[in-house]
């Protein structure tokens, strides 16, 4: 789990990244982020209309909707999908590394924060003449309690 500090971070960064790209932090943006960075956590459009709903803070269906297609094509969050249902929302940090690891059968989220794939970037980089800005790496296996 990371500290509280690292979502705040987290949080202001995803908002100054929303203005640099031209666009107004509206309090349903604001929100919505927040809840997103808060949780840490893997979130579906109705697990984030059910935060803001809890925190006194609704936000309406469509604006989610709308505000979480915004944020993708940004690049600041990006959908996941697990073994089914609707498409589960990260917050990409700047640095743009999130790892984590799912098991097949129950859909446990292990997130991972070390990550070794430097070298492997690099040379990627110099082989398809492309600089890599983030990556969203994922694996997947069968966790002791499905075994
Ligand atoms: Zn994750
Ligand atoms: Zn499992
Ligand atoms: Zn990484």
């Amino acid at each position: 789990m990371s500290k509280p500090a690292d979502h705040q971070q987290l949080f202001e960064n995803a908002l100054d990244r929303l203005r640099t790209s031209g666009y107004k932090v509206t309090a349903a943006r604001r929100d919505l982020l927040k809840i997103l960075c808060q949780t840490g956590d893997h979130l579906t459009s109705t697990d984030v209309i059910e935060k803001a709903a809890q925190a006194k803070r609704p936000i309406g269906r469509a604006s989610v909707f709308r505000t979480l297609d915004l944020l993708t094509e940004l690049g600041i969050i990006r959908p996941t999908y697990l073994h089914r249902g609707a498409p589960n929302y990260i917050v990409m940090p700047e640095n743009g590394h999130h790892a984590h690891i799912i098991c097949r059968d129950c859909s446990q989220v292990i997130e991972i924060n070390e990550c070794s794939i430097d070298e492997m970037i690099d040379a990627l980089e110099v082989r398809h003449n492309i600089e890599i800005t983030g990556h969203l790496l994922e694996l997947y296996g069968k966790c002791k309690d499905c075994e």
